[in-house]
């Protein structure tokens, strides 16, 4: 006889662990089944640890992509304060706070923004390849100034929403106009240790936060623990068979669930399971670590030539502080000369921006695999993503580890027509150790500085 349960998740990435934590914190049995070792260990584990407010985001004309992410901190607070390194608070002058304990999940360390100006050789127009990329450029070099205004109007609104207030902050924020425009948030940029010419970059503290994934891992895996959940590792789902009572039976790996729902939470893996396997579309991204630490800040360089952006957030581990450098670098992970392509590009522009990288003890690239689905009309698609597959089946993609929150609560919603529950009950982290293990960027860290450790 196979075990049965209301509700399993097949795959361990953060979204299916968040979803299964939603799920069983509400008295639902529940099972997460994951074919790696460890939970989070795929694209979850390769993530820069920037956890968005919506900061980046303002750059883009559209209201949605900031609309989605600051309904996300809404929810983080409704729903998710009985954790104790939930530390997104409201201070006594209205505005966010991160206060700081072992258990954190956000540091309180601002990401920066260092936003080209029309100076920068960025838009200088005789040099370009091809004749889109010049239309590209001429299109840029008239809007930029426009986009960058808008995003300091969002800025400053986010910084004037009083949170104690009535109208939800998703409301009110994104409808930032003229009015909340003003040019004292854009400073000159002083950030030493970075080759960026302050003539043609201007400085904007923005909102979001680096996240410390691995406590928000443990913490969701202690509760789902905590509810009765259960975890399997290393079990690869195979197939999904619909038994005639509209149950489904869960087969792989010598195991077979019977469950009442689905959801299916597979990442790069999710068209395997979906009817058309084409709408899912991956892509590869390269990060640099970099050990020690090539920069003391959190930034972005803004521009709208996505190529030749560049970010860069510090991340520690065992007291060895490292820095991890992205930017809009992506390619078919098909296309092998285009990924090798990507990396490259990705060095070139760290080597351009950090003096320090060429005295680092050590610099390893490694990929990681960006999941979309592509939109039906009337779904949504801008961030995170939930789809009826089947009559009992649900396919799930969170767009950013940031979102599996909101991505949690709409799947629980929508599956069960419910509110969630509030309530956590954590068992001993020690009892987590069992199904995690660290982070891509970590583990490089600690293989390579393993003599010193
Ligand atoms: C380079 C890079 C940087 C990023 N940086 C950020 C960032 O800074 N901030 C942010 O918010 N987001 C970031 N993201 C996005 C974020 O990493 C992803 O949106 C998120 O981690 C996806 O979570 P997931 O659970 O859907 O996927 P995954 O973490 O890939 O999990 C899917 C899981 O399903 C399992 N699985 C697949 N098939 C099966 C099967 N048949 N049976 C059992 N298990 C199966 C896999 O083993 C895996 O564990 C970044 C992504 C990349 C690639």
């Amino acid at each position: 006889m196979s075990e049965r349960y209301d509700v399993a998740v097949i795959g361990g990435g953060i979204a299916g662990l968040a979803i299964a934590e939603m799920f069983a914190r509400a008295g639902r049995s529940v099972a997460l089944i994951e074919k790696n070792h460890a939970l989070c260990q795929e694209a979850s584990a390769s993530q820069h640890g920037w956890f968005h407010f919506g900061s980046l985001y303002s750059i883009f004309p559209q209201n949605h992509f900031l609309r989605t992410l600051i309904r996300n901190i809404e929810n983080l607070m409704e729903c998710y304060a009985g954790f104790e390194g939930m530390n997104i608070r409201i201070g006594r002058n209205g505005q966010l706070a991160f206060p700081q304990n072992l258990a954190s999940w956000l540091r309180d360390q601002p990401i920066e923004y260092l936003l080209i100006t029309r100076k920068d050789p960025d838009f200088d127009l005789r040099d370009y390849a091809g004749l889109s990329n010049l239309g590209r450029k001429i299109f840029f070099t008239a809007t930029w100034e426009m986009a960058v205004k808008q995003f300091i109007s969002r800025h400053n609104r986010f910084w004037k929403y009083d949170w104690r207030g009535k109208v939800p902050a998703s409301e009110w924020i994104p409808r930032a106009g003229w009015l909340d425009y003003s040019r004292d948030v854009m400073t000159e940029h002083d950030l030493k240790d970075i080759s960026l010419s302050p003539y043609t970059h201007k400085r904007v503290v923005g909102y979001d936060r680096p996240m410390m994934a691995h406590r928000i891992i443990i913490d969701l895996t202690r509760a789902l623990l905590g509810a009765g959940g259960r975890i399997f590792t290393n079990t690869e789902v195979e197939n999904i068979e619909k038994l005639p009572s509209g149950e489904m039976m869960i087969h792989g790996a010598g195991r077979s669930v019977r469950a009442g729902q689905v959801v299916i939470s597979a990442g790069k893996w999710l068209g395997r399971f979906l009817p058309r396997a084409e709408d899912v579309k991956v892509v590869a991204s390269p990060l640099l670590v970099a050990y020690p630490a090539v920069s003391e800040h959190h930034f972005v360089r803004m521009t709208p030539f996505v190529e030749k952006s560049v970010n860069h957030i510090w991340h520690e581990v065992r007291g060895r502080r490292y820095s991890l450098i992205g930017g809009g670098y992506y390619a078919d992970p098909n296309d092998a000369q285009a990924v090798a392509r990507a990396v490259e590009d990705l060095k070139r522009m760290a080597s351009r921006v950090f003096p320090a990288l060429e005295r680092a003890r050590f610099v390893q690239s490694y990929l990681g695999y960006k999941t979309e689905v592509t939109a039906r009309p009337g779904e949504r698609n801008y961030q995170y993503f939930i789809r009826q597959a089947d009559d009992n089946v649900w396919a799930v993609v969170p767009g950013k580890f940031t979102l599996s929150f909101s991505l949690a609560l709409d799947t629980f919603r929508r599956i069960t027509g419910e509110e969630p529950a509030r309530a956590v009950r954590l068992v001993p982290a020690e009892e987590t150790q069992a199904y995690l293990d660290f982070t891509e960027h970590a583990r490089i860290v600690m293989e390579n500085t393993a003599e010193a450790a």
